[in-house]
C-alpha cells in the first residue's frame, strides 16, 4: 500500500465587522477573521495538507486571493473540490488531524458541527477526523488576541 502524509498551517488575523468561520461554522463573537474568501483559518489548513500529501499545488495557487471568483468563497465548498482533485489521483483520505491555537473564542462547543462539515467535504466518516483546540497562555501574536493558527496533518492512502 502507497501511503502519503501531508501538513498544511494557516494564519488569519482578526478583524472586527467579519464572520468567525471556523470548519465551516459561523461562530459567535465580537471579531471575524481577515481574508479574501471567508477566511476560514482552519479549513485552509486542512486543503493544504491534503494538496501537499498529493503533490499537488498548495491553496495560494489553486484559489488565488487576486481571483474575484473566491471573493467570500465558503472555504468549506472549496475543500469539496480540493478532495474532488485529491480523489481522481486515486488517494482515499485515512485521517486528518487538525490543533486550532487560539485565545479566543472558546472552540470545544463547535468541534462536533466542524467535524460534521468537514466529514461531508472530504467524504470521510467523522471518527477519523480530530479537532483539538489550545491557548498559547497568552504568548505571541495568538496569545494578544490578534488571530488564529491552525496545523493540520493528514494521511493518505492507495
Ligand atoms: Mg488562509
Amino acid at each position: 500500500m502507497d501511503i502519503r502524509v501531508g501538513q498544511g498551517i494557516d494564519v488569519h488575523p482578526f478583524q472586527e465587522g467579519r464572520d468567525l468561520v471556523l470548519g465551516g461554522v459561523s461562530i459567535p463573537c465580537h471579531v471575524g477573521l481577515e481574508g479574501h474568501s471567508d477566511a476560514d483559518v482552519l479549513t485552509h489548513a486542512v486543503m493544504d495538507a491534503l494538496l501537499g500529501a498529493a503533490g499537488l499545488p498548495d491553496i495560494g495557487h489553486l484559489f488565488p486571493n487576486t481571483d474575484e471568483r473566491f471573493k467570500g468563497a465558503r472555504s468549506i465548498t472549496l475543500l469539496e473540490e480540493v478532495n474532488l482533485k485529491v480523489r481522481a489521483r486515486g488517494w482515499k483520505i485515512s485521517n486528518c488531524d487538525i490543533t486550532v491555537l487560539a485565545e479566543m473564542p472558546k472552540i470545544a462547543p463547535h468541534i462536533a458541527s466542524m467535524k460534521q462539515n468537514l466529514s461531508a467535504a472530504m467524504a470521510i466518516d467523522a471518527e477519523s477526523i480530530g479537532i483539538k483546540a489550545t491557548t498559547t497562555e497568552k504568548l505571541g501574536a495568538v496569545g494578544r488576541k490578534e488571530g488564529i493558527v491552525t496545523f493540520a496533518v493528514v494521511l493518505l492512502s492507495r
